[in-house]
């Protein structure tokens, strides 16, 4: 068993215990997905999809379907 350094977190497997150790960061630490034209970041890939939405006139957000 993997057992987490940081609390009783115990995993049969090596890649739960990396993703477990996630809980035990700063969101600073976390990999994060960053907007390539402004300083916006977001932990899940859609809401950057979201965001880059505001970047868009709303003539060009219709050719270009989430
Ligand atoms: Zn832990
Ligand atoms: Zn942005």
């Amino acid at each position: 068993m993997f057992q987490c350094e940081m609390c009783q977190y115990k995993t049969k497997y090596k890649s739960s215990i990396k993703s477990h150790l996630l809980v035990h960061k700063d969101d600073s630490e976390v990999p994060m997905f960053q907007c390539e034209m402004c300083d916006y970041k977001a932990k899940r890939r859609n809401c950057i999809r979201t965001h880059l939405l505001v970047h868009k006139d709303s003539s060009e957000v219709e050719m270009f379907p989430m």
